[in-house]
């Protein structure tokens, strides 16, 4: 497959390139082998994309809704027709395995343009009568946002930022993350075959400086970042300076809380899912398994077992179900915390070293008897290591999920519902699944408390983040005046 795109960026409907970027590789973590050569953007790149965004904006903005709309639903089309070859490419990009590819990444970003383009056409305000005097609310568009993308999701991404952005009217300037960057000029040309104009969704490369530049631009309204908590403190700030939008989906630590009267099965299929789907590159990942005491053994006994069906291998096998880490470095980041549980004496029951094969693999790891202030318990890992540790009563449990800095997500597995709902009121964060994990819907909002974020993507929510009100007053008699 052809991996190497036509340039760099994507500017004004067209490929665009300055070799006088410093040049970076995107690599297979399969191979560690390169699979493009690719340049930052230069100040002349980001000033052509913000200047291209900027102009089409407006234009944009003044189509009617069921327009737009019609743009972003033809683009879920073609991305759902080319699957397969965009499956391919993020595995090439992420290493994540062709079996997860196929159905959660274009196809979850198909989800997100399908989904807006089908509001984009009911996005209004409210009118309210005020005797003989009336206002109403426009929801306007913010103008040029910025999007800059984490390298786990690097399509989904990309559309769950593009679709609600665009189907509000506004323009995007989007960042992929260095290390990931293909499958976002891919959405672009798909959204110029499907009737955007030139300039409404452009992508420039580069590493965290091109991102840093982007924000400081003053024709920006606005930056959705998806990264960790010290990119986003960051990024927050300096939009800060020019008093601009923000969505942030950062981090997470978050805690699935396993009762004894739990579907064994389901709870052992949510902790697997929350720790080892995309090798455990995920920011809602359930990191933190507290198991209630009767329910511990039996739990790590079935965990082990249904381990044994790891399939580790070539990513582009259908058969693989866990791929490698998308970088060595990430990969290295993760050996070491490994290394750091055992050295705090945390009890190490599978898993635990880099595999014994070619490529980033870290076996899927397992640990028990974590305690609360063990490192791995604290900070966010983003690689296949689960902490499993044990409570006894609910308030014990809510109290230790609740202790920690970030509120991304959170999770219960208990037969007794009333308590699951209780325990979803008391969980602090952004979403509580029920008996099941790491679900997410368009139709649902997404994103994080605390240090986990501000904003929400998905579901009617993410309008409310991507387009601001004004008020108009309307008034129908004479103007009272003191003098
Ligand atoms: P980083 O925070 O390292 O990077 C995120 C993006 O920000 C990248 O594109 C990066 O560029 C860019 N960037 C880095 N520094 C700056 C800066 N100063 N100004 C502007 N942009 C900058 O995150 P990772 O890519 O390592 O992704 C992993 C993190 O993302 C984890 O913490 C994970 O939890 C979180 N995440 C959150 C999700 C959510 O929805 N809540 C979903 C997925 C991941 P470059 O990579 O080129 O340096």
């Amino acid at each position: 497959m052809q991996t190497q795109p036509t340039a760099s960026h994507y500017i004004d409907g067209a490929y665009a390139d300055d070799s006088e970027g410093a040049a970076f590789d995107s690599l297979y973590p399969y191979t560690g082998a390169p699979i493009a050569t690719l340049h930052d953007a230069t100040p002349a790149i980001i000033d052509a994309a913000i200047a291209a965004a900027a102009r089409t904006q407006m234009e944009w903005a003044a189509l009617p809704g069921v327009e737009r709309g019609r743009v972003l639903r033809r683009a879920a089309d073609i991305l759902r027709a080319q699957n397969r070859e965009l499956s391919e490419l993020e595995t090439y990009d992420t290493g994540k395995p062709l079996q997860e590819t196929l159905v959660a990444d274009a196809a979850s970003g198909a989800d997100a343009l399908e989904y807006f383009g089908g509001i984009a056409s009911s996005i209004g305000g409210e009118h309210v009568q005020l005797g003989d005097d009336f206002f109403y609310t426009r929801r306007e568009p913010l103008g040029v946002c910025v999007g800059i993308g984490a390298w786990n999701y690097p399509i989904q991404i990309a559309c769950w930022k593009a679709a609600p952005a665009l189907a509000c009217g506004n323009a995007m300037v989007f960042k992929p993350s260095e290390r990931t960057p293909l499958s976002a000029l891919k959405l672009a040309e798909i959204l110029t075959e499907a009737g955007a104009p030139p300039g409404l969704f452009n992508v420039v490369q580069g590493r965290g400086s091109v991102g840093a530049a982007l924000i400081e631009d003053p024709r920006v309204a606005k930056v959705s970042l998806t990264g960790s908590v010290p990119t986003g403190r960051k990024v927050y700030a300096s939009a800060a300076e020019g008093m601009r939008h923000v969505t942030m989906e950062l981090g997470g630590k978050s805690p699935i809380l396993i009762f004894d009267d739990a579907d064994l099965e389901a709870a052992v299929g949510g902790a697997i899912n929350g720790n080892f789907y995309s090798s455990g590159q995920i920011c809602s990942n359930g990191t933190r398994v507290f198991v209630q005491t009767d329910m511990k053994e039996p739990f790590l006994d079935r965990l082990t077992e249904r381990l044994g069906g790891v399939v580790m291998g070539d990513p582009m096998d259908e058969a693989t179900n866990f791929g490698p880490m998308t970088t060595g470095r990430q990969m290295q980041i993760v050996l070491d915390y490994i290394e750091t549980a055992q050295a705090e004496g945390a009890r190490l029951v599978t898993g635990g070293k880099r595999a014994d094969r070619d490529g980033w693999f870290i076996e899927p790891t397992v640990f028990a008897d974590v305690t609360d202030d063990m490192t791995i318990a604290r900070e966010e890992i983003f690689g296949p290591v689960m902490s499993v540790l044990s409570f006894k009563t609910e308030e014990e449990a809510i109290a230790r999920a609740n202790d920690t800095a970030f509120g991304l997500s959170a999770g219960v597995f208990t037969r007794d519902l009333a308590r699951g709902h209780r325990i979803a009121g008391t969980l602090q964060a952004g979403t509580c699944w029920i008996n099941t994990y790491n679900l997410t819907p368009v139709e649902m909002p997404f994103g994080g408390v605390k240090m986990s974020g501000l904003g929400r993507e998905n579901s009617r929510e993410a309008i409310a983040h991507w387009s601001q009100v004004k008020s108009v007053y309307v008034g129908a008699g004479t103007v009272e005046a003191p003098f």
